[in-house]
C-alpha cells in the first residue's frame, strides 16, 4: 500500500474543501434529525466555567425553551452557536454535520442561523418597512445593500412578515415611535426577512407589557410552524404558554429537560431556580 493512498476521512475533508466536515464520526442515530447538536461544550473565562460540558440537542422544526438562573450560561451557549465565542472543547454541529466551531459569525449567519440579542437594535430613524427592507436585502448577518429595488416576491415576503409581527398597520411609522415590545417584534421580523432555519431569541419578552407578552406567544407559535427556535426566557408564565420542551441550565450544563409540568416538580430545579 502506498503512503499517499487517501483515507476515507481525507476524501471527505477534501470533498468539502477540507473545511466543514471536521468530524467523520457523528454518533449514529443521535443527531439524525437535529438542527443543532452540542456535546461536551465547555467555555472558560479566566478559569471560571461558563459552560461545563454542556449537552443540548434541538430537533429540526422544534421550538425549545431554555431557562436557568442568572449566570447559568444561557447567553454564552448562544454565543458559541453564533460564533461570538469559541468553545474550549466540545462539538457544535448544525444540521447534523456542519461544524460551527470553525466558522466565523458571518458564515454562521449565512448558513441560516439568526439571533436576536437581549436589547432591540432596530434602526430608529427608519420606518418599520425600511427596517425590514434593509434586513431582507442584506446578506444574512450584515447590512450592506441599501435602497435596491424590491422584487415582487420580496415585497410579498415583507407583507407576510409585517402580518406575523403584528405591525402591518405601523409599516410607515418610524421604528423609534414603536413601543419597546413592538421593537422586539420588529427585530424578530428582521430576522424572519432573512429566512433563517434556526432562530435564537434571548429574553424576547423582557420589558414587555402582559398583553404584548401574550401576543408574543401566538407570534412565536406561528413562526415555529416553519422554523426551529430556541427561546431563552425568565418569565415562567410565558415559557409555560409556549408549551414546548424546556431545558434548565445551571452552572453551564443542563440539569433537567422536559415539559414545564415535569420541570416544575423536579426537586433539583426547585432548589437551584424556581424555589427562590
Ligand atoms: P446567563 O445568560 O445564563 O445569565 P451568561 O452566559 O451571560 O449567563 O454568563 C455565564 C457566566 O459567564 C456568568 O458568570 C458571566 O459573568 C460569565 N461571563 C459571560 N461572558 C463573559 C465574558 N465575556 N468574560 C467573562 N465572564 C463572562
Ligand atoms: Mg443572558
Amino acid at each position: 500500500m502506498s503512503v499517499t493512498e487517501p483515507t476515507v476521512d481525507r476524501v471527505a475533508a477534501a470533498a468539502d474543501g477540507g473545511n466543514v466536515l471536521r468530524y467523520s464520526a457523528v454518533p449514529a442515530g443521535a443527531v439524525e434529525d437535529s438542527i443543532l447538536y452540542l456535546e461536551g461544550v465547555s467555555v472558560s473565562f479566566d478559569g471560571f466555567k461558563a459552560l461545563n460540558s454542556l449537552n443540548l440537542i434541538i430537533d429540526r422544526g422544534e421550538m425549545r425553551s431554555i431557562i436557568g438562573p442568572n449566570g447559568a450560561g444561557k447567553t454564552t451557549m448562544m454565543d458559541v452557536v453564533t460564533g461570538n465565542t469559541r468553545p474550549d472543547e466540545g462539538r457544535v454541529l448544525f444540521g447534523n454535520n456542519i461544524d460551527l466551531t470553525i466558522l466565523d459569525e458571518a458564515a454562521i449567519a449565512n448558513l441560516g442561523i439568526g439571533r436576536k440579542f437581549q436589547k432591540p437594535t432596530v434602526f430608529e430613524s427608519l420606518s418599520v418597512f425600511e427596517n425590514l427592507d434593509l434586513a431582507l436585502k442584506a446578506d444574512r448577518g450584515t447590512f450592506k445593500t441599501l435602497f435596491a429595488r424590491l422584487t415582487g416576491e420580496q415585497a410579498d415576503r415583507i407583507d407576510r412578515v409585517l402580518e406575523t409581527i403584528r405591525l402591518a398597520e405601523r409599516r410607515h411609522d418610524s421604528a423609534g415611535a414603536l413601543s419597546h415590545g413592538q421593537k422586539q417584534w420588529l427585530e424578530i421580523g428582521m430576522l424572519l426577512a432573512q429566512e433563517p432555519d434556526l432562530m435564537l431569541l434571548d429574553e424576547p419578552v423582557a420589558g414587555m407589557t402582559d398583553a404584548e407578552t401574550e401576543q408574543t406567544v401566538a407570534l412565536l407559535h406561528e413562526i415555529a410552524r416553519d422554523h426551529s427556535l430556541i427561546v431563552v426566557e425568565h418569565d415562567m408564565e410565558f415559557v409555560r404558554n409556549l408549551d414546548c420542551q424546556v431545558s434548565v441550565l445551571h452552572e453551564g450544563r443542563v440539569i433537567a429537560e422536559g415539559a414545564m409540568d415535569v420541570i416544575q416538580s423536579d426537586p433539583r430545579v426547585i432548589e437551584v431556580y424556581l424555589g427562590r
